[in-house]
């Protein structure tokens, strides 16, 4: 079955971009949960968090630092924001290519639901 986030990447399913490189591509949540609410994904696919192996440090700690920048350039560094990364059923994971979503531009309650 055809991967949503892959689809996207590829630009066969359209979505609003935030930033794009080689190996990353950042775009708006179709339902967002708070006024800023971007996932960043890796070009290449990755099924879950679980498949994540240590040649894969690299690519993950850019998606870390592509999504603070994002973050600063939305204007959220000076109240600040959150970076999450679903895995599995308890999580709600949904669509299965590793994202990380960038929330901010309200008070993120704590614990998450
Ligand atoms: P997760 O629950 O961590 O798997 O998150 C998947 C996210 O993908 C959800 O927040 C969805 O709203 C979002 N999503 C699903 N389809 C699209 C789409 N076509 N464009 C943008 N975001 C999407
Ligand atoms: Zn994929």
């Amino acid at each position: 079955m055809a991967c949503l986030f892959c689809e996207i990447v590829a630009g066969r399913i359209p979505s609003r971009k935030a930033y794009e490189d080689d190996a990353l591509l950042a775009f708006h949540d179709i339902n967002p949960q708070a006024p800023t609410h971007v996932l960043v994904v890796p070009k290449r696919h990755i099924t879950s968090p679980l498949d994540l192996g240590p040649d894969d440090d690299g690519l993950v700690g850019s998606m870390v630092r592509r999504a603070k920048e994002i973050a600063k350039e939305l204007g959220l560094a000076a109240r600040g924001f959150r970076l999450a990364m679903n895995c599995g059923e308890d999580a709600g994971y949904s669509v299965f290519h590793i994202h990380l979503h960038l929330l901010g531009g309200r008070p993120l309650g704590w614990p998450p639901g």
